[in-house]
């Protein structure tokens, strides 16, 4: 385990594990502090958190990460560009 920030939000997130570790969310959906690394299909790698993940549609882009600058710290809903 690692701190380190969201690159969507910036929220100080920790680090648990690889891909793998996304089926776990079921059970603490909405854990603040629990991220992982997406990788994109472009190739591009992004430290994540759930609320950030959940925001993001199935096959994000590096434009939707962008934008999730701009997501709300309550909700994680993604801004209007
Ligand atoms: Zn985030």
């Amino acid at each position: 385990m690692s701190k380190d920030s969201c690159d969507g939000c910036d929220r100080t997130v920790t680090v648990s594990g690889g891909i793998a570790n996304i089926w776990s969310f079921g059970t603490d959906a909405g854990t603040v502090g629990t991220a992982i690394t997406l990788e994109l299909d472009d190739g591009g790698s992004y430290l994540l958190c759930y609320p950030c993940l959940e925001a993001l549609p199935d096959y994000p882009t590096d434009e939707d990460i962008d934008r999730l600058e701009q997501v709300d710290e309550e909700t994680s809903r993604v801004g209007s560009p």
